[in-house]
């Protein structure tokens, strides 16, 4: 027997396992049924390309409990695993959840065994069960065999082994019973049927039963449960018992009415294809009918994956079925992407067993399904918007961002992305508003949807530019996802025959038409009044902006800045800019409350003296607090606090 160390990360993970308190340690059976069906689909889908890798048996999983020898053994006639397999599987941590979920115990600390069934860390989960953990497996085309053994301390041996056919046997060594420590009897019969029954029902592949029981004294018989009576008796060897019925149920849950089923019985299934352990949000159910026949069954999950913003995810999307037969896992050409959270299974009638992921495509079938499915998914949230509002805003704060990315392609119907939009407004602190909700309320004579983008929700909240807006009870839409910059930032086109207009672009003269000639006039007026201040003030901050001007939508503030009607907003420069894109540079506007007190005093100072320096000096101070209530950043801070703290020399 060799030995090897394992990996750092994995040695980790097994302690934890060991000194688990989580009391849920039933789930590690979950973990090893799944680990089999996973071998087993790969098996048969392999055996599609090259028939040799085909099994001569029905493909199955089998139990074996030993009371005696207190093992409990998982088999299955999957694909299996080579040597070298099992050191890379079993040695070392694979998959980036386990990382993650090392990562959360690490910052949890005493809580964090709560998190085993909320990552799922499979395999290693046998541990909590097992003193000893066995597994000989034999990868499908080989002949070799090998058995790995590990008491889950430090090192784990391997050596040659032998196995009758291609396949993988684990072998729990089991820990005592104990109850209080959530360690069941797992070579009980109906401990076993119980666990398998919750967790594992919808296997598409037969899990049976073996008991082995001890020869007990004849006295005992009547009281030790799941015994066979008439087969043991004092003296003689322990017997062995298959239970010939499967313990699951394996229907496929997706072809049975949605009537018929029980909604524990769906969410089970969900937990089951997506372990995660949490109940899903959300279950639409839908069959396509016509010229080419599909059913899905699809969920929205309660909470977001850790890794949904990660370009590798590995879990995505859903599981894709021909007529009952396991096709592939995460078929991310069935949704686009901005529905990558969706999870669940598409059991299509007539594509080939052997569609490949280059074909899929193309394949105008996948194409009908698709759309098919966007637009049950979209429905299914709307409805969910209208019934439930509550559980949809959770939705939206889990899920809202991703949702959004939709819009950031031409090809998608826009319109019905943002008839699932949330978003907080001007109108009130604590609620989100739909976006037909805003439309609804616009009141006569608004004809566009107002909306300000930035990082900050705060900073948006006491932004200047809603100064005007707020006077005259126009609500302005907020949004701060970064997705949102770049959406809104290329041009985001109408919703409800409305236009969209940022309060931060371009000119803002609001009211009816009469006001708004009435205003621009009366602008131009004061602005032919100043035009020399106007100049003289520009010529100081020059190279900061690209003109100074009288603004139409402050009331309070002195100035702010403007950007020119499709500008990129700042942030969103800033942005493009780090993912290393050239952006020219755009210089802003500078808008000056024609109202406010400050530019009065600056017109009379420049009436007595246009060369005062507190000219130019004024110019940079309007024009940094501007930079600073738009929550950016000055170029020159500490410049910009001497000249306040002069200023407050001079006043004080
Ligand atoms: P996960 O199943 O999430 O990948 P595990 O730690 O449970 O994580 O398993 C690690 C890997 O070991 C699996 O991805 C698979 O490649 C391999 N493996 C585990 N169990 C089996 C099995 N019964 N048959 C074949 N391969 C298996």
């Amino acid at each position: 027997m060799e030995t090897h160390a394992f990996q750092a990360e994995t040695q980790k993970l097994l302690g934890l396992m060991i000194h688990s308190l989580y009391s849920n340690k039933e789930v590690f059976l979950r973990e090893l049924i799944s680990n089999a069906s996973d071998a087993l689909d790969r098996r048969r889908f392999q055996a599609l390309q090259n028939p040799a890798l085909a099994a001569e048996g029905e493909l199955a999983i089998e139990l074996i409990a030993d009371r005696a020898a207190r093992t409990l053994t998982i088999a299955d006639n999957g694909i299996g695993m080579s040597r070298a397999d099992l050191i890379e599987h079993l040695g070392t941590i694979a998959r980036s959840g386990t990382l993650e979920f090392l990562k959360r115990t690490n910052e949890g600390g005493e809580a964090a065994p709560d998190l085993i069934g909320q990552f799922g860390v499979g395999f290693y989960a046998s541990f909590m069960v097992a003193d000893e953990v066995e597994v000989v497996s034999r990868r499908a085309g080989e002949e070799a065999a090998t058995r790995w053994i590990s008491k889950g301390a430090g090192e784990y041996g391997l050596e040659d082994a032998s196995r009758d056919a291609a396949g993988t046997t684990i072998r729990l060594h089991l820990k005592a019973v104990d109850s209080e420590a959530g360690i069941a009897d797992f070579c009980d019969e109906w401990v076993l049927r119980q666990v398998v029954r919750k967790y594992s029902d919808f296997v598409a592949y037969p899990i049976r039963l073996t008991l082995i029981e001890p020869a007990k004294p004849a006295a005992e018989d009547a009281t030790s449960e799941g015994s066979d009576a008439s087969a043991a008796g004092p003296g003689e060897l322990p017997t062995h018992r298959s239970i010939d019925a499967p313990l699951n149920s394996m229907k496929a849950i997706w072809t049975r009415p949605e009537g018929e089923v029980d909604a524990a019985d769906f969410d089970a299934f969900y937990k089951h294809i997506t372990r995660d352990p949490a109940d899903p949000m959300l279950r639409v159910s839908t069959s396509i009918e016509g010229n080419f026949e599909a059913r899905a069954l699809l969920f929205v999950p309660a909470r977001a994956p850790y890794d949904l913003y990660h370009r590798e995810r590995r879990h995505n999307g859903v599981q894709l079925y021909v007529r009952r037969v396991f096709i592939m896992d995460e078929c991310r050409e069935l949704l686009p992407d901005w529905l990558r959270f969706v999870r669940g299974v598409v059991d299509a009638e007539d594509l080939s067993l052997n569609v490949s992921r280059e074909m899929l495509q193309q394949d105008r079938q996948i194409q009908a399904i698709r759309k098919h499915l966007v637009k049950k998914v979209v429905d299914r949230l709307k409805k969910l918007l209208q019934d439930d509002r509550e559980a949809y805003e959770k939705f939206w704060v889990e899920f809202g961002p991703v949702v959004k990315e939709g819009l950031l392609d031409y090809g998608e119907d826009r319109e019905r992305i943002f008839d699932l939009v949330l978003a907080p407004s001007s109108a009130d602190e604590t609620k989100l508003v739909s976006l037909a909700e805003y439309v609804e309320r616009m009141p006569a004579g608004q004809d566009a949807i107002y909306y300000l983008a930035g990082p900050k929700l705060d900073v948006l909240r006491r932004s200047p530019h809603l100064e005007a807006f707020r006077e005259k009870g126009i609500e302005v839409l907020f949004f701060v996802d970064p997705v949102d910059e770049v959406w809104a930032g290329q041009g985001p086109g109408q919703y409800k025959d409305k236009p969209w207009k940022s309060v931060g672009h371009g000119e803002a003269l609001l009211g009816d038409d009469d006001e708004k000639a009435k205003k621009k006039e009366e602008l131009e007026k004061r602005e032919a009044d100043l035009s020399n201040l106007l100049q003289a003030l520009r010529s100081a901050i020059q190279d900061d902006v690209k003109e100074v001007r009288l603004s139409g939508r402050l009331k309070a503030s002195a100035a702010c800045l403007v950007h020119e009607e499709g500008d990129l907003s700042p942030a969103l420069e800033a942005m493009l800019r780090q993912a290393g894109q050239a952006i020219p540079e755009r210089k802003p506007i500078l808008e000056l409350n024609p109202g406010h007190p400050v530019l009065e005093r600056l017109s009379a100072r420049f009436e007595a003296d246009p060369a005062d320096p507190r000219i130019a000096e004024s110019a940079r101070l309007l024009f940094g607090q501007a930079v600073l209530a738009e929550g950016g950043q000055l170029d020159d801070p500490s410049g910009f606090a001497e000249l306040v703290n002069g200023l407050m020399a001079q006043t004080l």
